[in-house]
């Protein structure tokens, strides 16, 4: 019993006097670089950029415009999920008229849509001075090049090819 209580005191004293040592070197390390423990930059502005996928600009608002209902709610599940607030527009006619009343920080353009089709669309916003800045990723069939390219060329800063991966979707939003 004596022995175990000596062995306990021991380790208590080396702790003790890890401690002590640990304190000393802080003080000194203190006095050496006096600005660390003081080291803080004033507050900045968030840049979207430095934010991960995971961290959208809060309540970035993203209109889509998508006539295929199951593709809509994948869409608007994996965006609201993220944090972004989504409108859906069925037709393009549908997105301009929206776009009139509402603003929005991207637009997810389908290129097959009933009606004026994603190019025509496209090319109506990017002609519009109070609209062409919004970013358009086009949604685009998987493989159709043509398509990807035609959409490049009706101003389109993106696109996604169908089916798509959420992370995909998301990244490409985000940038
Ligand atoms: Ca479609």
């Amino acid at each position: 019993k004596l022995a175990a209580a000596l062995a306990a005191r021991t380790i208590v004293l080396i702790n003790l006097f890890l401690l002590r040592y640990d304190i000393e070197l802080l003080g000194q390390l203190n006095r050496q670089n006096p600005t660390h423990s003081a080291d803080f930059k004033p507050i900045q502005a968030i840049n979207p950029s430095d934010l991960s996928v995971n961290e959208p600009v809060p309540q970035s608002h993203i209109l889509v415009v998508e006539d295929e209902s199951d593709i809509q709610q994948l869409i608007s599940y994996n965006l609201v999920k993220a944090g972004y607030r989504v409108s859906f527009a069925d037709t393009g006619e549908e997105a301009l008229a929206f776009l009139e009343q509402q603003s929005c920080n991207c637009i997810l353009l389908d290129l097959m849509l009933p009606g004026a089709g994603g190019l025509e669309i496209c090319r109506s916003i990017k002609d519009k001075p109070h609209l062409s800045a919004i970013p358009i990723i086009m949604l685009t069939a998987k493989g159709e090049e043509h398509d990807i390219i035609l959409g490049l060329e009706a101003g389109a800063d993106d696109y996604i090819t169908k089916p798509f991966s959420p992370k995909i979707l998301l990244a490409r939003i985000h940038s």
